[in-house]
């Protein structure tokens, strides 16, 4: 049909899934094989090795399911917890929110702590939660490490140094989803128990991997958990994963992406990958400055280097700067979710892209918030930007 089509590339800033580089898609592009042919573990065997390098982890266990994230949140619980196990947890966004009630449904009892959406993890809360569980009966403690819904990112170390200073056992869950391979996450030097991602986001894949990583400590539990669970149980998989093969059918192509996607990540160097998204960030919350608005994450210490949430002012519909940013401009942007709905839009900027990428996005959501009738000066959020990258370019020039 004349009219249907959109020339040119969708210019895809929700923050996950993020695009899928060329290379990854062309790595993907193979035919079909034998899982369990001989050849099979020279494929599977090192990605584990190499997650764990993600994760900065050495004597973490990496379990890789054919799942999206929900399914590592899932089964981090199940396999390390028996129904009416206490839990704490801090809520403050929509992520966090759906991991408590994942939790709940599982039979798990969640101590919420909230916490003011646009604000994080509090350790000293944690703390003092901690120092009241005299008997220890909370067993884990919850943190979603980069809050998608807010582009909020809590500080992961000192809820460790909480838990320390309380001298309390609890595993130390955290969620990676949209930070792991993005923004510095440290499994062991942070003592996290059960770090768990998705394939869509900072892993530059299409969803379909869950990726839970368990330490040493949280492993020793696994025999004592009593939540049901069947596909996503860790032992199935650790036990056949040791010689490279899976208790199930794996996701081939994404295997194989996956291979293709941690070559990317090693030839830029993971220091390298946090610091462009730490740049990419920058600029875009100089943009967000320039047009006169504000972030939810609202201090500094909290803004995500993977997401930036951005208030739209009062009387505007953030869904319409989407609706109008995708129609017009083939620009997807990431929707307000729950108690943020309709109060925002999301630009994420994670993954495999560069500046004059992202320029392209803070044109188009400078554009479609002037459709609506949002009052930013065209071009202002833009030069912003570029001036932040030009700067953060020339000091990398002198560094060189
Ligand atoms: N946790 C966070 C922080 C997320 O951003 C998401 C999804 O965006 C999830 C968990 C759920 O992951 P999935 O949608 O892959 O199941």
């Amino acid at each position: 049909m004349a009219g249907a089509r959109k020339p040119g590339r969708n210019f895809l800033f929700v923050p996950g899934p993020t695009n899928v580089p060329d290379r990854i898609l062309r790595a993907m592009d193979i035919a079909m094989e034998d899982h369990r042919s001989s050849d099979f573990p020279k494929l599977t065997l090192p990605l584990y090795e190499d997650l764990k390098r993600i994760f900065k982890t050495r004597d973490g266990q990496v379990v890789i399911f054919p799942s999206s994230g929900t399914g590592a949140w899932e089964s981090a619980l199940t396999n390390t917890l028996s129904p009416g196990d206490k839990l704490l947890a801090s809520r403050f966004g929509q992520f966090s929110h759906l991991w408590i009630e994942l939790a709940r449904r599982h039979g798990l009892e969640v101590i919420v702590q909230e916490e003011e959406w646009g604000t994080g993890a509090d350790p000293e809360r944690i703390e003092e939660a901690l120092r009241e569980d005299k008997n220890h009966e909370i067993k884990g403690v919850l943190i979603v490490h980069n809050e998608t819904a807010t582009g909020v990112t809590s500080d992961v170390a000192a809820v460790r140094r909480a838990i320390d200073a309380a001298n309390h056992p609890a595993l130390l869950y955290v969620d990676g989803v949209s930070s792991i391979a993005s923004i510095d996450f440290r499994m062991d030097e942070w003592g996290v128990d059960l770090a768990i991602t998705g394939s869509q986001k900072g892993l530059m894949l299409p969803a379909g991997l869950g990726i839970v990583c368990a330490s040493q400590k949280a492993l020793a539990t696994m025999k004592d958990a009593k939540c049901r669970h069947a596909y996503f149980d860790l032992g199935d998989q650790i036990k056949a994963n040791a010689t490279g093969y899976f208790p199930y059918t794996p996701a081939l192509t994404l295997l194989h992406g996956l291979r293709e996607a941690l070559a990317m990540l090693e030839e830029e160097g993971l220091e390298h990958v946090f610091a462009r998204h730490h740049r990419l960030a920058s600029g875009t919350r100089a943009a967000v400055k320039a047009w006169g608005l504000r972030l939810c994450a609202n201090e500094p210490k909290w803004q995500s280097d993977t997401v930036s949430a951005i208030m739209v002012p009062h009387g505007f519909n953030g869904a319409d700067v989407i609706d109008r940013a995708y129609r017009r401009y083939n620009l997807a942007l990431g929707a307000g979710l729950s108690q943020m709905a309709g109060k925002l839009f999301r630009i994420g900027h994670l993954g495999d892209l560069n500046e004059l990428m992202l320029l392209g996005a803070i044109a188009g959501a400078e554009m479609a918030m002037r459709d609506v009738g949002i009052e930013v000066e065209l071009g202002s959020g833009v030069a912003e930007a570029q001036a932040q990258f030009r700067d953060a370019a020339q000091l990398k020039v002198a560094a060189e």
